[in-house]
């Protein structure tokens, strides 16, 4: 299907675009990475539940921090009855250090679902996995391509690369991703859309990549318009970035015989339902901060500030330490810092802390070890 106003690198655009599927196919069934989500091309899919939950593991989120929790996923919770079982807890820290952390809340109420209320059988197509908690349009697509065979049209921010340079579209991120979708779709076969839809995450992961493309060793070098331009690299073309703001507060880090107070964050917003130190409100940088401490005592500053970025913002955040002799009574601890718990200093690598109060806890051991 030829688009307009694009630049195709043969006089036979239709041959071409039917041609790219076959081609990509036949490096794939040579080439395909060994991952433990996957069957081999050309063999039975792997069951839904695994081809889920790699995809929810993916989301914005690399191969190789993946795998590792993965294996520990599918050890420990090998069927979606299992992990639909799983304790709230003790899920999240397992989850803790792979990020977007709403996502395990999600795979959390998903399990649940489909264990509780469709036999452990998913949806076996788009719109049924559409339905879900936490599953949108690309991760929709994947599954029911991967799994259930279905000719789906899957784009992520690889694919959008390897599509955008092999028609060389000039429209810039955001405003092409409808171009890009309907140019993913020209190029999708009707059979083989589970190893299509792999072949091309492979493609996009590892030869073509952002910065230096592998051209030479690419099935798809002789179709490719970027590369007939001589400049693979500039695409996509992307519109002019928009500055990440920095946001700042304190971490409240309070002690007392040989424990720190952990709150567990509100289950709506960032590192919902996970443990942390409580925090102050986060605001942006420069702006006035009128926080005082939640406490009286002496607050002594931890040196230096743990800095995290987050998808929408970078976050400072200073520490205040306060070493207590004996705890508050209960009720005046909650009321000045939230509900919480006292946790042992030294099992705190058990509380599956976020990265970000992980960071926290590093910088106040850091400090006690030199001081
Ligand atoms: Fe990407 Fe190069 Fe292949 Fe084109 S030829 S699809 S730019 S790796």
């Amino acid at each position: 299907m030829p688009v307009d106003g694009l630049i195709m690198p043969e006089q036979d655009a239709e041959g071409t675009v039917r041609a790219i599927a076959p081609a990509l196919l036949a490096h794939y069934r040579r080439h395909a990475r060994r991952l433990p989500w996957r069957s081999p091309p050309g063999t039975p899919p792997p069951a839904p539940y695994r081809v889920w939950l790699s995809e929810i593991m993916l989301q914005q989120t690399t191969v190789a921090a993946v795998i590792p929790y993965y294996e520990r996923f599918l050890a420990r919770w090998p069927t979606v009855e299992a992990l639909a079982a799983a304790d709230d807890a003790a899920l999240m820290a397992a989850w803790a250090g792979l990020g977007y952390y709403a996502r395990a809340r999600n795979l959390l109420a998903c399990a649940r679902f489909v264990a509780g209320e469709l036999g452990g059988r998913f949806p076996d197509d788009e719109a049924g996995l559409r339905a879900l908690p936490g599953i949108g349009a690309y991760t929709a697509a994947a599954i029911a391509a991967i799994a259930f065979g279905r000719r789906a049209v899957v784009v992520d921010g690889n694919v959008e690369r390897v599509v955008s340079r092999l028609f060389a579209v000039e429209t810039p991120l955001p405003a092409a991703k409808p171009m890009l979708r309907e140019l993913a779709d020209s190029i999708t076969p009707d059979a083989d859309a589970g190893d299509f839809a792999q072949a091309m995450m492979d493609l996009g992961a590892t030869i073509c990549t952002p910065a230096r493309p592998g051209c030479l060793a690419c099935p798809l070098q002789t179709f490719c318009a970027a590369r007939a331009a001589g400049d693979p690299e500039r695409f996509p073309v992307k519109a002019p970035k928009k500055a990440r703001p920095t946001r700042a507060g304190t971490a409240w880090w309070v002690e007392a015989e040989g424990a720190v107070w952990l709150v567990t964050r509100p289950e709506r917003g960032l590192l919902g339902g996970m443990l942390g130190v409580p925090t102050s409100d986060w605001v942006e940088r420069g702006a006035a901060d009128p926080t005082l401490p939640p406490l009286p005592g002496d607050w002594v500053g931890v040196a230096g500030a743990v800095r995290h970025v987050f998808t929408h913002f970078a976050l400072e955040l200073r520490i205040e330490r306060l070493r207590l002799a004996r705890p508050p009574a209960g009720a005046r601890l909650v009321s000045a810092l939230g509900e919480g718990q006292w946790w042992p200093l030294d099992r705190l690598d058990e509380a599956g802390l976020p990265t970000l109060f992980a960071r926290v806890a590093r910088a106040v051991r850091e400090e006690s070890a030199s001081g």
